[in-house]
């Protein structure tokens, strides 16, 4: 009952608290010998010690079945979920981290359909957050429904942003929108110490600073680490009348030698098989840190976003051309197929150019030392700023002519 009252008013001061940057401390800590899942009986109880009270809720999702808990402010340090996780059979994936500033996540997979039986935080003695399941038949699971994850954090709906955006002809500043991928509770690749969701974030920020003092205006998705789920992204764009949209990444590729940057733009299927995997890795490390994607796609949108793509999508592989063109002048490696086609969801806005840029590949040691090395950074984002002066002058060439 009390657990119940807990959660209910962590509940309600969840959903009145907006998320602000400068609340950004992570007051309480995780205290990993404290903490611990069992399964007894059928049931599984996850407990996780802090260091002191915090707000938190917690909620089911469906495909896959996945147990989320929202803290206001835990830090995990250096402990890994998989720690935690042991043996226990229920849960087959556990992952924790910033999942938006002031807030902290950890995701439970689930092998099945489930209820919580109870949700509680003990306050007397040491703080504890009791977590406690048991397996249902699917007709009984209730998975939130509606927009619980973007309602909390004060970014733009996708229903509150218009489409009606003029295409740019030189007139006025570029609008560039920069989307360092993964963060927070996803750290993207992890090769020989070095997360790609750090390496992607420095480099878009001193990218950021090149394309401002060419007179472009830039927005990034991400300024800190944070987590931002793929559609947030998308909508980021719209919202800030993006002229471009350039997703920045450092994967890994398990299979083979991939070495050098590349460059995808949208097509209906990735043309490899690395690729692919890379694009349902993407998918899935998204659907790992907690989005929902039940309810979404809208039959009537969809004829309207094919025909905004016929127009966008030559204007997308144009960019992707001459960025390909600008790196190579710079006497950077590529890849041996510098431009490539991939159906990335950051890459779906109908009426925005949207290109993804493997900055490298994490999983080569060569790439892992470039990426890292300033003066390989500060020729890169020179490249790119002159590839996106380059394109859109002759974007709005075409602009204008289309136009008379
Ligand atoms: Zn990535």
């Amino acid at each position: 009952m009390v657990g119940r009252f807990l959660l209910l008013l962590a509940t309600l001061l969840a959903l009145t608290l907006p998320a602000r940057a400068q609340d950004f401390s992570a007051l309480a800590r995780y205290e990993p010998e404290r903490s611990a899942i069992t399964q007894q009986g059928g049931q599984t109880e996850i407990t996780l010690g802090i260091s002191q009270p915090v707000i938190y809720r917690v909620f089911l999702l469906a495909a896959p079945y996945r147990l989320v808990v929202d803290f206001r402010e835990v830090n995990f340090g250096t402990s890994t979920p998989q720690e935690l996780l042991g043996g226990a059979d229920a849960i087959t994936n556990l992952r924790w981290g910033a999942f938006r500033p002031g807030w902290s996540r950890m995701v439970a997979e689930l092998d099945g359909p489930v209820q919580l039986v109870s949700s509680e935080e003990r306050t007397e003695g040491e703080t504890e957050i009791r977590i406690k399941l048991e397996p249902v038949p699917v007709e009984k699971f209730t998975p939130r429904k509606g927009a619980a994850d973007s309602a909390l954090w004060d970014l733009p709906q996708p229903a509150q942003v218009s489409n009606a955006h003029r295409r740019q002809d030189g007139a006025r500043p570029l609008v560039v929108v920069l989307d360092p991928g993964h963060g927070g509770i996803d750290p993207g690749a992890e090769d020989g110490g070095t997360r790609e969701a750090d390496i992607v974030l420095g480099f878009a920020r001193q990218l950021r600073d090149q394309l401002r003092r060419a007179g472009m205006t830039v927005v990034m998705t991400r300024d800190q680490d944070v987590f931002v789920p793929l559609e947030t992204r998308v909508t980021v764009a719209r919202a800030a009348g993006a002229d471009l949209f350039v997703s920045l990444h450092a994967d890994s590729i398990a299979e083979g030698q991939a070495s050098g940057s590349s460059i995808y733009r949208l097509s209906d299927h990735a043309e490899d098989d690395a690729t692919r995997k890379l694009v349902a890795r993407h998918d899935r490390d998204d659907i790992l840190a907690g989005v929902d994607l039940d309810g979404q796609g809208d039959q009537v949108a969809h004829v309207l976003v094919d025909l905004a793509r016929r127009e966008t999508q030559p204007r997308s592989l144009r960019l992707s051309q001459v960025l390909a063109g600008a790196i190579k002048g710079a006497g950077l490696h590529m890849h041996k197929h510098p431009v490539q086609g991939a159906d990335f969801s950051v890459l779906k806005s109908p009426d925005i150019p949207s290109v993804l840029i493997e900055l490298g590949f994490l999983s080569s040691p060569a790439d892992r030392k470039r990426l890292q090395d300033p003066d390989w950074r500060a020729r890169m984002a020179a490249a790119i700023t002159r590839g996106i002066e380059s394109w859109a002058q002759s974007d709005a060439a075409e602009a204008k002519l289309l136009r008379q």
